[in-house]
């Protein structure tokens, strides 16, 4: 098996011809620029002399056709690689001998218009046909400035690509749609960060993560090629993604707006999957909001300790929390208001859209119960078992449980007294003996056994996920050069729902209820 290329990136998006000389080459980015009447810039990454591998994909590796490599699953050690790919990662040489990618789009951020943005630090090196015959674009973050840097870098800090290359995987093994990780490299050269924007910079090791989807497209593309009234960019690119992505979409009578009403589902879809796990994005702008509906651009995420719906991870976003987690349905809506403004002059009729916002505030709440419902291993429809989630969530956030423990704990037990805390109150205490009974009740009315149901419930209760204080840990530890706990976080990230595993480190522990909530911020 040998490398297939896809060229169509290259042959079908519209390329900046300032970004290219006279023979085809990138021009060397000096200034940062408004990009229009084009898709995408041709850049050069930078060069790294220094740079070697720390984590790699195997297995992504050997689906994306790597030649001569087993498909040895969950091996994240740099052990076999394709030394033709580690140029490629590092930006020696080009894939297939054509040149890095960067496109254009804008975005709202924070609510707020935030004009053009652009992959500031992000680069298409090329697309691979995988063994699912489907194309897989491969994307460098934090390989140096491109025409949209703006006031930043265009590089990546190596413990923000350390969380991004871990959440990203993690996602992926507990089947939730996400981009995916292919390898990460330390750059071996040095980046000044503000890391909690407190006026202390710090140097800090740069490093670049190689992340693959199917297609990088967000929201705000569509939002930039709108508002600049240029349409005719606006509909080679839908086209482009509707005939990649929504073939099925070309048979309706209105393409365009069965995308949307595609989009809109798979969305509202994956933000119930987030709520399920108790993930929260932390930076839910609609740049950050991928037309395919996986999740997108990891930065200040977190996975909830306790069980909070006010709680956000990001910092920049506290008090307000925009993007707290029990909001991340409705701002999910919001921002497909905004891609609804994005598409509208392909269509040039508002009401469909309406329709299908509508439609989108009317299904949420059932969305985001049935996945809670699915948790609590009941079968998917009636209305009580919505109620008997709803009082579920009241109570935990009553009585202060770990979210991911509490559910992991609820598969593998038959009597509510296994799971009492000490520090409970009477009143809480009677509540959740209350609930237990009304849970049962519901079991036996739907002819649920209790081994049937914890069977169910071990399937999609995860007792893995990457907390932010394991990350911490981690992040610590590779810092000085020591990649253990790394590979052994991701070791148990890819079998999450897994009882068997052993784990030393105590990846399945919660974090202590005294301990600090990491602090985390944009700066990444
Ligand atoms: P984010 O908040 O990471 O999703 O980024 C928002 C925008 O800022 C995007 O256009 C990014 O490309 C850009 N950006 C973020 N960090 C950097 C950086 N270090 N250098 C250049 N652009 C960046
Ligand atoms: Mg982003």
């Amino acid at each position: 098996m040998a490398w297939i290329f896809d060229h169509s990136w290259y042959e079908q998006l519209r390329i900046d011809p300032n970004s290219l000389d006279a023979e085809g080459v990138p021009q060397h980015v000096s200034v940062v620029r408004t990009v229009d009447d084009a898709h995408v810039c041709a850049v050069h990454s930078s060069e790294f002399p220094q740079a070697h591998l720390v984590g790699f994909n195997q297995e992504l590796a050997a689906f994306l056709g790597a030649p001569s490599l087993s498909s040895r699953p969950h091996t994240h050690k740099p052990i076999q690689v394709p030394e033709q790919l580690v140029d490629w990662l590092t930006g020696k040489t080009w894939m297939d001998g054509r040149p890095p990618l960067s496109m254009v789009y804008a975005g709202h951020q924070f609510g707020q218009w935030a004009g053009q943005l652009g992959d500031g630090r992000a680069m298409h090196i090329g697309a691979l046909i995988a063994k699912d015959n489907k194309s897989y674009a491969l994307q460098l973050k934090g390989a140096g400035p491109t025409p949209f840097s703006r006031r930043g870098d265009g590089f990546a800090v190596l413990r923000s690509s350390i969380r991004e290359y871990v959440a990203s995987e993690a996602l992926y093994h507990l089947g939730i749609p996400t981009t995916r990780a292919l390898a990460l490299v330390e750059t071996g050269h040095l980046v000044s960060r503000d890391r909690y924007y407190s006026g202390m910079i710090e140097q800090e090791p740069g490093a670049i993560v190689c992340r693959v989807s199917p297609g990088f497209i967000r929201f705000g593309h569509f939002e930039w090629f709108a508002s600049q009234g240029a349409d005719d960019l606006l509909r080679s690119l839908a086209d482009f993604c509707v005939a990649r992505y929504f073939p099925e979409c070309t048979q309706e009578e209105q393409p365009y707006l069965s995308l949307f009403k595609t989009v809109a589902e798979r969305t509202l879809d994956l933000v119930a999957q987030w709520q399920g796990i108790g993930f929260v994005h932390g930076v839910m702008n609609t740049d950050n909001m991928s037309l395919l509906s996986e999740t997108l651009d990891y930065g200040p995420y977190g996975f909830m300790d306790q069980y909070n719906p006010n709680w956000t991870p990001n910092t920049s976003d506290r008090p307000q929390g925009r993007y707290r987690q029990g909001q991340q349905g409705q701002v999910a809506i919001w921002n497909l208001m905004q891609l609804a403004n994005g598409l509208y002059p392909l269509v040039g009729k508002a009401e469909g859209f309406q329709d299908i916002l509508a439609w989108a505030q009317d299904v949420w709440p059932q969305k985001e119960s049935d996945v809670f419902v699915r948790k609590l291993g009941l079968p998917l429809g009636a209305d009580q078992d919505r109620a008997l989630v709803r009082s579920l969530l009241v109570w935990m956030e009553r009585a202060q449980v770990d979210f991911t423990d509490f559910f992991r704990k609820l598969s593998g037990i038959d009597r509510p007294e296994e799971l009492v805390e000490d520090h409970w109150s009477t009143s809480v205490l009677d509540q959740w003996m209350a609930w237990w009974r009304d849970y049962m009740d519901r079991a036996s009315y739907w002819g649920v056994s209790d081994q049937q149901r914890q069977q169910l419930m071990k399937s999609v209760n995860p007792r893995f996920v990457p907390r932010n204080h394991h990350l911490e840990r981690v992040i610590h530890a590779a810092t000085q050069g020591d990649w253990h706990l790394f590979h052994d976080l991701m070791r148990v990230l890819a079998d999450p729902m897994s009882s068997e595993l052993e784990d030393p480190y105590g990846w399945a522990h919660p974090k202590p209820k005294d301990a600090p909530d990491t602090a985390l911020s944009c700066s990444s």
